[in-house]
């Protein structure tokens, strides 16, 4: 059987510690590193959910919410934006690396997959180094208050003329045309109800209510424990 594909956390919390000592971190990576590590683990607490339908009891352990873990802002994505704005969401919450793209890690060698936009946009395969990985991911990371909009959206270089002539036409349409029909209102409600997180995932049907609150664990963690 081949070995399960790495998540960006696992990166993370196996060579974190050792760049953590070869490199000076400015403070909003450092915290970047410990979000991922710590995400949906004991070290950032949760709670013990029991569903009134099967009897289920399901541990969920908070998850980290930093704007470049792929975990959450997948999960973020997922939920909302690629329901109400598809085409913006693809851009404002576009982390460094998605976990999809993460396809082996073995012996400190990272390898993921990369779009070659200088060669038709083919799939690539490149493997470097967890400490080149772990350092490029970080050079990603945004201090705190800064945006990425400009970058990837609509003013990125490889899309500007097409995406300017996007928002020429929108502005010159009228706002009843751009709002979904009533039915698309209706599916997207369906779709988020269909969703809801506190909805059992062993039944499907009951609704799960918190019975233990579980406080924030720091210390050694367990390599995989949530992969909701
Ligand atoms: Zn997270
Ligand atoms: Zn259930």
């Amino acid at each position: 059987m081949p070995p399960p594909t790495p998540e960006l956390a696992d990166i993370f919390r196996q060579y974190g510690p050792a760049y953590r000592q070869t490199h000076s971190l400015p403070l909003h990576q450092e915290r970047l590193m410990q979000a991922i590590e710590d995400c949906r683990t004991p070290a950032l607490g949760g709670s013990v959910d029991w569903c009134d339908h099967c009897q289920f009891t399901h541990t969920r352990y908070r998850s980290c919410r930093n704007r470049h873990c792929p975990k959450c802002q997948g999960a973020a994505r997922e939920t909302w934006i690629e329901h109400v704005l598809e085409y913006l969401g693809r851009y404002t919450h576009r982390v460094a690396i998605s976990n999809r793209r993460l396809l082996n890690l073995e012996d400190g060698q990272v390898s993921f997959q990369w779009k070659d936009y200088r060669d038709e946009q083919q799939q690539k395969v490149m493997t470097v180094s967890a400490d080149d990985f772990i350092r490029r991911f970080l050079q990603h990371a945004l201090p705190p208050g800064f945006q990425r909009i400009r970058y990837y959206g609509f003013l990125a270089n490889c899309h500007r003329a097409d995406k300017l002539d996007l928002c020429r036409r929108l502005l010159a349409t009228s706002l009843s045309q751009l709002l979904p029909a009533l039915a698309a209102c209706h599916d997207f409600y369906a779709s988020l109800t269909a969703r809801n997180p506190r909805r059992c995932p062993n039944c499907g049907i009951g609704i799960l209510t918190s019975i233990q609150f579980l406080w924030p664990c720091p210390g050694p963690l367990a390599p995989r424990l949530d992969t909701s």
